[in-house]
């Protein structure tokens, strides 16, 4: 499924269906506000019943409450009140969208993104759409379809029509979809996107085909050349914790559950963030400490996780090559000794000097794991228990 881990520029939904619109593909109109007075104001120019969207680097807004209908301008401006400023799923809400609600009659998903495995761009699509796709993924994996793209022809008719009909979605709107299809893939190539995706996709009652939210990532290593994407890098940015990482120095991802991780090499990091996944928990970052991290590292990657305040329990996982594992329980001692250590820490290690460093914990209130799994599963139960 389509990752938003490293080496990307997110954009916010607002930015995405700038660039969106400006490759012609329909989005909703509507305008991107930071006071309830410019709230209320967009609300009037647009007229009419408005959605307010909460505009933060994550999904999953409109269950977290991130998502309301409004429909007045004064209405409008309410919700804003509340709205900005508000934290949702751990981000801070500086901006909004508000656009015209949309009648919706149908929610589709579709998206681009690289095929790793068969080295490919691909585009995903499912009649099941609105609904986190990762979920669709899990419990009805046959409502997803895929489709590979020649990068040297790109989609071609034929097979937007077999991906359309094979995904089961409106026959009658397979033309506009189509166009909907072709215009996203013209984005993600021209852009050198790493994602970019529409869920919901909407039908509306009376028959129009709309872009209803829009992901989009760029890869940063072609910046370079995608002049014109280089304003929304610092926006990119603008999550505080994150700031604050690249401040430290450190390689870190918010990603707004209640699990902190600490690990070294993005390899096994990313794998941690798989099995608390598959724990059912939820990973509140991704911060990879490299190699070679001495104590101080340590020290410094476990302060930063413990700034954000959704960490209900953190999972350190190292893999001792040139990190030692002593040297690590040094740092995690030296660490808890002089922080306000306010969640359980749950540490597991293999590899060099892995038994002097456990030994090291011992008798402390660390919380040793024999394996990863076994601390992904320990620390999600303990996040659990403390929500
Ligand atoms: P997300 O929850 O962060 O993915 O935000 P979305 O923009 O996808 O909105 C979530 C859900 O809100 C959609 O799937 C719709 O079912 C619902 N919704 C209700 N009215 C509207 C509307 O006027 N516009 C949009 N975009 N969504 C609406
Ligand atoms: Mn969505």
């Amino acid at each position: 499924m389509p990752a938003r881990i490293l080496g990307c520029v997110k954009l916010y939904e607002y930015q995405a269906k700038e660039v969106f619109a400006s490759y012609g593909l329909p989005v909703p109109k509507g305008e991107a506000a930071s006071t309830p007075q410019q709230v209320e104001e967009a609300a009037r120019r647009i007229g009419g019943r408005v959605v307010i969207k909460a505009q933060v680097h994550v999904g999953g807004r409109g269950k977290a409450g991130g998502i309301k209908l409004a429909d007045s301008p004064e209405h409008a401006r309410d919700v804003a009140q509340q709205m900005l400023g508000s934290t949702l799923k751990g981000f801070v809400v500086k901006y909004v969208l508000v656009e015209q609600a949309l009648p919706i009659d149908k929610e589709y998903y579709l998206s681009f993104t690289l095929d790793r495995d068969s080295q490919n761009i691909i585009g995903i699509c499912s009649a099941m759409g609105g609904v986190d796709i990762e979920e669709v993924a899990a419990s009805h994996p046959d409502k997803i379809v895929r489709m590979p793209v020649d990068i040297a022809f790109g989609p071609l008719d034929f097979q937007l029509r077999e991906f359309i009909g094979r995904a089961g979605l409106d026959g009658s709107k397979s033309r506009e979809i189509s166009a909907v299809v072709k215009k996203l893939y013209d984005v993600y190539v021209s852009t050198d996107a790493s994602l970019a995706e529409i869920n919901p996709l909407v039908v509306t009652a009376d028959g129009r085909v709309i872009v209803a939210d829009a992901k989009f990532d760029i890869d940063d290593n072609a910046l370079f050349r995608q002049k014109k994407l280089e304003v929304y890098k610092d926006a990119s940015e603008e999550d505080e914790l994150e700031a604050e990482a690249h401040r430290r120095g450190l390689t870190y991802v918010h990603l707004g559950g209640s699990v902190g991780i600490i690990g070294n090499g993005a390899g096994l990091v990313m794998n941690t963030l798989d099995i608390v996944n598959q724990a059912g928990g939820k990973p509140a970052n991704f911060l990879d400490i490299g190699g070679g991290a001495r104590a101080e590292v340590v020290r410094n990657a476990l302060d930063m996780v413990l700034l954000d305040k959704e960490v209900k329990a953190i999972l350190i996982n190292i893999f001792g090559g040139i990190t030692r594992g002593d040297e690590v329980a040094r740092g995690v001692l030296e660490a808890t000794a002089t922080l306000d250590v306010r969640v359980p820490i749950v540490v597991r290690m293999a590899g060099t000097e892995a038994e002097a460093g456990l030994k090291l914990l011992e008798g402390t209130k660390l919380l040793p794991a024999a394996t990863a799994v076994d601390g992904a599963r320990k620390a999600v139960e303990l996040a659990r228990s403390a929500a």
